[in-house]
């Protein structure tokens, strides 16, 4: 962008309609501006957080985000309700889908303020229903659903993020890690893996409810070799793959099995 500038032509000067119509609302938004010669970002600073960003299109995608829908807060209604439509599939009884937003929002503001951004993401993409099974693009023309990816032999066990919830391999990787040391009570379900329950220890949560996101989709594809024998302990070795890259969790995982002399 700062090769094009340094007279009003420079929009004409742009190859396809496309950046033309990206550097006009740029411009419009303050984005960038002209400074002598060239155009230059107006901010290299996150309007959500106030971060040093790293790159012009990442502001600019912040600021199209923010221009259209403000600020993300338990406030802001517009999020709530563009949110709700997706959430509502995890209504509980007695819990409004409402509350149900806003305790997405705290956790990802709070719990996610000290994680890797990989973390978070794998929780939205998880409460938005976003794991890539074969239940959600049987719309797409994909006739056949696979069976679980983790082989767990149960009946009428389907390739889709509700089997996965309640899969006997997964809950077994959970406790063979030892995770169930985190709270008194773990229920098995949707609801608890994707922490809209129970309050302890969120951050170890939403990195296993990563793993298993991780590991469903390299077993679909890429790690598709390994033997069904195997993919319980695939799920136990992608937590410690994610939980060792971040001090955090490790600390908070190491905290768990303390009593047992155990450390990753
Ligand atoms: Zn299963």
């Amino acid at each position: 962008m700062s090769t094009l500038a340094g007279n009003d032509s420079w929009k004409e000067n742009l190859p396809c309609f496309v950046l033309k119509r990206a550097a006009t609302e740029a411009e419009r938004l303050g984005i960038i501006h002209y400074d002598g010669n060239k155009w230059t970002p107006s901010r290299d600073t996150s309007c959500f957080s106030g971060r040093k960003l790293k790159s012009v299109q990442e502001r600019a995608v912040q600021q199209l985000v923010h221009s259209r829908l403000g600020i993300p807060s338990n406030f802001n209604t517009k999020v709530v309700e563009l949110m709700s439509d997706r959430i509502k599939r995890w209504k509980a009884p007695g819990v409004s889908t409402t509350s149900d937003c806003h305790r997405a929002l705290s956790i990802a503001r709070d719990v996610g303020k000290n994680l890797p951004a990989r973390f978070v993401f794998g929780f939205w993409q998880s409460v938005f229903y976003g794991w890539l099974t074969d239940t959600r693009f049987r719309h797409q023309g994909q006739v056949e659903i696979r069976s679980c990816i983790f082989s767990c032999g149960e009946p009428d066990a389907k390739d889709d993020f509700y089997h996965y919830a309640v899969c006997s391999k997964v809950w077994a990787a959970f406790y063979r890690l030892g995770l169930h040391r985190s709270s008194s009570v773990v229920q098995t379900g949707f609801r608890w893996l994707l922490l809209f329950e129970g309050d302890a220890n969120l951050s170890i949560r939403m990195a296993f409810l990563t793993s298993v996101m991780v590991a469903v989709h390299k077993l679909r594809s890429p790690h598709s070799h390994v033997h069904s024998s195997l993919r319980e302990k695939y799920i136990r070795d992608t937590f410690k793959e994610q939980v060792c890259s971040c001090p955090l969790l490790k600390s908070t995982f190491n905290e768990l099995w303390a009593r047992d002399v155990f450390a990753l």
